[in-house]
């Protein structure tokens, strides 16, 4: 590794060389549980940053392009045991810089691990197709090929797993790309990015500039030799890339977070569907694209669903990530905590009940972070703020429904389409409900979260434009199909005016 910091600063990565920001700037990040700890400073890069990384993108690509798929793979391979053997020191790093609770730390570890490994072996398959032509004596099949330039823009939610879910697959389809990830979390992009420059990765196939998304992140959307974009954040960022890229003609993969819905009919297993819905809306503070901010539940098992949800809601420990005791630990920054703290107050206003939480949480320790009560609102109607707009903290809105049908149509009344999920024991029931759900995924009898990594992850409406990532189609989004026709005839021969 070519190493030129001082303690506690960190760098770009670009031409496979650690550099400062052209702009000589740097930012600090601070422990969302103590925010007087600063974690490290980093570079408030500029476009000029951006510039010169996708040039060195650039003048990689073609290198890489022609390194074979198995090759590019091996790499992965050699990641994959680097991050097992850091495994601890990264989770420490995200709970350092965004806050979740050590466990989820490594759970979320152990996923980048998942789709490290499943992408390394892809370069064994990349499999295109052979198909018999019309045509005598003609052979006709695809392949795959990589787009180029991509740029990876990342949220600070998974600030491990998901550039590890876009970067892993981008780099064994051959392509060279440009990582930019959240301001607020560099620490893990840091350390993901000298794992794959230990594992062997070609000066120039992955580059890292940190700083601001408006220009930084902007620069990479608008530059003409970037073919690819994969980026995961809010809607509303979401959407204008997906518009500008198109315009752009570039291939664009947006993931844009949700409204995710728990349903518990009258038959469902509590002893399931409580556990479920309290670690689907407060695991990770509620800060996933996956969480659960709404549930739905039946008339006839509306008390007793309430009654456990409030026992095991107020059982929760909340504190720093650090400590492995806590449950519940602090949202990221004192931005989301506003974000939240105001969404509480709307929800008060437009006649929602407040019955649990609410509050934030003062005194001791909790004075240097950004904590909130895990939160409960019941009473709450489909047109309120609080049950349309994704608050993005450990905040759930309870609703009653009088049967399947009318819990699917609050279920689906939202604009985003990310997840979901039914408790019953009924498969009729089970069935009917996936079959209308409007979201990307669908659960039964499991929490709103999560998924596994060969399968394909995304959602419908507001929640994601572009293909699927992860499973085959994550790999079919960094690659463009290519139709190849071989006419090994001896001589001339009549031809389709078709086409
Ligand atoms: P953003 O959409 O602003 O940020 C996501 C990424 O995009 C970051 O790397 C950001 O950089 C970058 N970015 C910002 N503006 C631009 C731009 N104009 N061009 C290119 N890249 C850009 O999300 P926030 O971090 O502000 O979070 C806001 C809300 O979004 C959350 O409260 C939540 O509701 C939702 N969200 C959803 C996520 C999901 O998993 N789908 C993840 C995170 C947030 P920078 O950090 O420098 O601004």
């Amino acid at each position: 590794m070519t190493e030129n910091r001082t303690s506690r600063t960190y760098q770009n990565y670009i031409g496979g060389v650690w550099c400062d920001s052209v702009s000589g700037q740097l930012y600090p990040v601070v422990n969302p549980a103590h925010n007087t700890q600063v974690i490290g400073q980093f570079q408030a890069s500029l476009p000029q940053d951006a510039d010169n990384a996708i040039a060195a993108a650039g003048d990689a690509a073609s290198g890489w392009a022609s390194t074979p798929a198995p090759q590019r793979g091996a790499i992965l391979y050699r990641a994959l045991d680097i991050m097992a053997r850091r495994a601890e020191e990264l989770a420490r790093a995200i709970t350092l810089e965004e806050g979740k609770p050590i466990a989820d730390a490594a759970g979320e570890v152990k996923r980048a691990m998942n789709i490290i490994e499943y992408a390394a072996g892809e370069g064994r398959r990349l499999f295109g197709y052979t198909t018999p032509s019309e045509l005598p004596d003609t052979v006709a099949y695809t392949v795959k090929r990589p787009i180029g330039v991509v740029a990876i823009i990342t949220p600070w939610n998974f600030p491990l797993a998901i550039p590890a879910w876009k970067i892993a697959p981008a780099l064994v389809c051959g392509n060279t790309l440009v990582y930019k990830p959240a301001s607020a979390t560099p620490l893990s992009a840091v350390k993901l990015v000298e794992i794959f420059e230990e594992a062997g990765l070609p000066a120039g196939v992955l580059n890292l500039v940190t700083g601001p998304g408006a220009s930084v992140g902007n620069t990479l959307v608008e530059d003409e030799r970037v073919g690819g974009i994969s980026f995961t954040g809010s809607t509303e960022i979401g959407t204008a890339i997906t518009a500008r890229g198109s315009e752009l003609l570039k291939k664009v993969q947006c993931e844009m977070g949700g409204k995710n819905a728990a349903i518990i009919l009258n038959d469902a297993d509590l002893d399931k569907a409580v556990p479920g819905v309290v670690q689907g809306a407060f695991g990770s503070t509620g800060q996933r694209c996956t969480a659960t901010s709404r549930a739905i539940v039946e008339d006839g098992i509306y008390n007793e669903f309430m009654e456990s949800l409030m026992a095991q809601t107020k059982a929760l420990t909340i504190g720093d990530g650090m400590d492995a005791s806590k449950d519940v630990a602090p949202l990221a920054s004192r931005d989301q905590l506003d974000t939240v703290l105001e969404y509480i107050g709307i929800g008060t206003e437009e006649g929602a009940r407040l019955t649990f939480g609410g509050h934030q949480l003062r005194g001791g320790e909790f004075d240097e972070g950004y904590y909130v009560e895990p939160t409960i609102f019941t009473e709450v109607k489909t047109d309120m703020r609080i049950a349309r707009e994704e608050i993005f903290g450990p905040v759930l809105c309870v609703f009653r429904a009088s049967d399947l049908q009318e819990a699917v149509r609050i279920s689906n009344d939202v604009d985003f389409g990310l997840s979901s999920s039914v408790y019953t024991r009924d498969l009729v029931q089970a069935h009917e409900y996936i079959n209308t759900a409007k979201t990307g995924m669908v659960h039964v009898n499991a929490p709103t979260l999560g998924g596994e990594v060969h399968m394909p992850f995304g959602g419908l409406g507001a929640s994601g434009t572009g293909q699927r990532e992860q499973g085959t189609e994550g790999f079919d989004f960094f690659t463009e199909t290519i139709s190849v026709y071989i006419d090994h005839s001896a001589g001339a021969k009549e031809r389709s005016r078709f086409i």
